[in-house]
């Protein structure tokens, strides 16, 4: 089944409202096997709505539509397709029930606006709204689906999965089966992941596709395959997949888009180490990733942020002439940093961090983006240095991923 998606509204148009709800049904009906062939975003007038609905239900079997349904737009979707049909608009006494019960909860009584709110196109079967006031409606015609959804994202999903998708499961069940297998990498750039796979990915079925999708500090390496035998397609996918994750080694940090820092944990529960971290430059950001995940506190100890020279000094004892003729972003200060939170915590393994960030502070020997990182445990400590050439958050986050990520390597190649 193929299908186009139209977001109405000027505020997707001028950057005010980024189009997440197209991100999610395009998710969403991915997994269900409905090919997206095409998003739109219209401005809220009616001319333009009714020419996105011809061209799209000229082209797809299923055309989705978020937005433009409620009284603040002048219900302008709605007229825009019984323009389409050439049906009238007729009034529906359920949903003003529905919106009565609404209001009265909330002790408020309705006015005339919400009765304006209640005609629908005479075609439209409504899909009920359990999050707000303003139905779906699905219209069937030749072998084509419309359905117009609110625009506000919890109630579009909430009639996406309470109402659309039993209803296309019972009236249009897939024929053909989508999977994916997702491999999570980080420390090499995808044309290196390419040279390293692809030769041995000559036989694989033209029905599996291969992509690479890179973000700051890590590559996404997706199988996706699409096969009216479910069983065959997820036997292959997980085949190819395999073969990519043997040749990438410990470049592969996970699958199915689990995070670093879930890794992380895994392994430092697995094989019972308590981790530590000295932060500068990062501010406690590698902290915060580390503690993003629930159950962190069977591995991390906790951090300190000696963001000063004098915490550096005092609480991590990185000695002053150190800092005097090295500086604070060294390497011998990050290897002193490890040292002394590993003494303090008497963690196993541990991370320190010292960089400029910038917009400010660098220099010709040290520009903006310049970071040294230490990591390891009491017995063996390295430090590394990173040039990132990004903003200051970019360089925050970029620097904390790799930190994250040399820790790992080190636990693989020390402790297994
Ligand atoms: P209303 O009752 O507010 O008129 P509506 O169904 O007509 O609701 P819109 O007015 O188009 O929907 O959008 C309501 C809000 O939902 C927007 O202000 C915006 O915050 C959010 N929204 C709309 N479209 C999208 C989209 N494509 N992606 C993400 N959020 C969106």
């Amino acid at each position: 089944m193929k299908a186009i998606i139209i977001t109405v509204g000027d505020e997707i148009l001028i950057g005010q409202v980024i189009d997440t709800n197209s991100a999610w049904i395009g998710n969403v009906f991915n997994e269900k096997g409905i090919d997206i062939v095409e998003i739109v975003s219209v401005q809220d007038k009616l001319e333009a709505i009714e020419s996105a609905i011809q061209q799209a239900m000229n082209k797809a079997d299923l055309v989705v539509m978020t937005g433009g349904l409620g009284p603040t737009k002048d219900d302008i979707t709605k007229v825009a397709i019984a323009n389409y049909f050439g049906v009238e608009m007729v009034y529906s006494e359920e949903t003003f029930e529905r919106i009565k019960i609404i209001f009265e909860k909330f002790g408020r009584t309705v006015g005339e606006s919400h009765k304006a709110q209640c005609f629908m196109p005479a075609n439209a079967i409504l899909l009920k709204n359990k999050m707000g006031t303003a139905p779906g409606m699905l219209i069937q015609h030749e072998n084509k689906m419309l359905v117009s959804l609110p625009g506000v994202p919890y109630e579009m999903k909430s009639i996406i999965t309470d109402e659309l998708l039993p209803y296309l499961q019972k009236n249009h069940p897939s024929s053909s089966h989508i999977f994916h297998k997702t491999i999570m990498t980080s420390g090499e750039g995808e044309t290196i992941i390419a040279d390293i796979i692809e030769p041995l990915l000559e036989n694989m079925p033209n029905y599996i596709k291969l992509a690479y999708l890179p973000s700051l500090g890590h590559v996404r390496v997706r199988f996706t395959g699409k096969h009216q035998d479910r069983e065959i397609l997820e036997k292959e996918v997980s085949h190819y997949g395999e073969i990519a994750m043997k040749a990438l080694g410990k470049i592969v940090y996970g699958v199915d888009d689990i995070s670093l820092e879930q890794s992380l944990q895994d392994l430092c529960s697995n094989l019972d180490l308590k981790l530590t971290t000295a932060e500068s430059c990062t501010g406690g950001f590698i902290s915060h990733k580390i503690t993003s995940i629930p159950g962190s506190s069977s591995h991390f100890i906790g951090g300190i942020v000696s963001y000063s020279n004098d915490l550096k000094k005092n609480i991590l004892n990185v000695n002053e002439e150190t800092l005097i003729k090295h500086g604070a972003v060294s390497e011998q200060t990050v290897l002193e940093m490890l040292h002394g939170i590993l003494a303090i915590t008497k963690a196993n393994v541990g991370i320190a961090i010292s960089g400029i960030a910038g917009p400010d502070g660098g220099s010709e020997e040290k520009p903006v983006g310049t970071i040294w990182i230490a990591y390891g445990n009491d017995s063996n400590q390295v430090a590394v240095k990173i040039n990132s050439t990004k903003d200051r958050l970019k360089n925050i986050e970029y620097a904390s991923h790799v930190a994250l990520n040399k820790l790992r390597l080190f636990i693989l190649e020390n402790y297994i």
